[in-house]
């Protein structure tokens, strides 16, 4: 039978990467979408935006919508401080058993819970079945047109508080119109908008950081 890309992203990893240390997962995984074939990670690029806002922050509680092969999964975790706490979203089932070997190899699934289901079933389920009343950090990098509806949810099961910032990947390409405008026009956040370029390559994307303001 063929290989998956994530499965084969997945081989990079465990023969480029040495187990438990985080940023060689994340360079094996970079020099695989380089050098062989492109995957949706966020990137070498947007990834180092994505840290700054990490350690300006730092957060107890993260939610992450979209896991993929958990590249930025494993950005942010190794970030977190000690007692600190990542939930990860994933509905594909294929791509979430890749994830969790590749956190697993970085070292990281003490701080990582990786969720497989849909965001718009597993947000309300939030404080009920995963103990987390409100979220520091939120990074949305799942389909885009559930960005918006996403971020409603949020706020309507009472996931943000003053002060929770809502990172938003890809808000130009392949771009997320209806969610900048909510956000940018919206008296309860406070957006900004950091440049850059799609993952490996030179197309501009960008990320949307917004602050709730309560
Ligand atoms: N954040 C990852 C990274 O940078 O390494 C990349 C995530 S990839 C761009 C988007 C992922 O979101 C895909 O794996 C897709 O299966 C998943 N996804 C899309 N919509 C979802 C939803 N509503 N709930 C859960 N997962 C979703
Ligand atoms: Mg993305």
């Amino acid at each position: 039978t063929q290989s998956t890309r994530p499965q084969r992203l997945l081989g990079a990893v465990k023969k480029n990467a040495t187990r438990g240390d985080p940023r060689s997962v994340v360079k094996a995984i970079d020099q695989f979408c380089r050098q062989k074939e492109w995957a949706m990670n966020v990137g070498d690029e947007k990834g180092c935006i994505l840290d700054s806002v990490v350690s300006e922050l730092n957060p107890a509680t993260v939610l992450e919508l979209g896991t993929y092969c958990g590249y930025s999964t494993v950005r942010i975790a190794s970030m977190l401080p000690p007692h600190a706490k990542l939930i990860t979203l994933e509905f594909n089932p294929d791509y979430a058993a890749v994830a969790r070997q590749v956190i697993a190899w970085a070292g990281l699934e003490d701080k990582v819970q990786l969720v497989e289901g849909a965001s718009g079933d597993l947000i309300p389920k939030m404080s009920e079945q995963f103990e987390v009343e409100t979220f520091d950090l939120v990074f949305l990098d799942h389909w885009k047109d559930r960005y918006l509806p996403d971020t409603k949810l949020m706020e309507e099961c009472g996931l943000l508080k003053k002060g929770s910032v809502l990172l938003a990947d890809n808000v130009i390409c392949p771009g997320t119109p209806e969610y900048l405008e909510y956000v940018r026009a919206s008296p309860r956040y406070e957006s900004q908008y950091f440049r850059s370029h799609l993952e490996y390559t030179k197309v501009e994307d960008g990320l949307e950081k917004s602050v709730f303001l309560g």
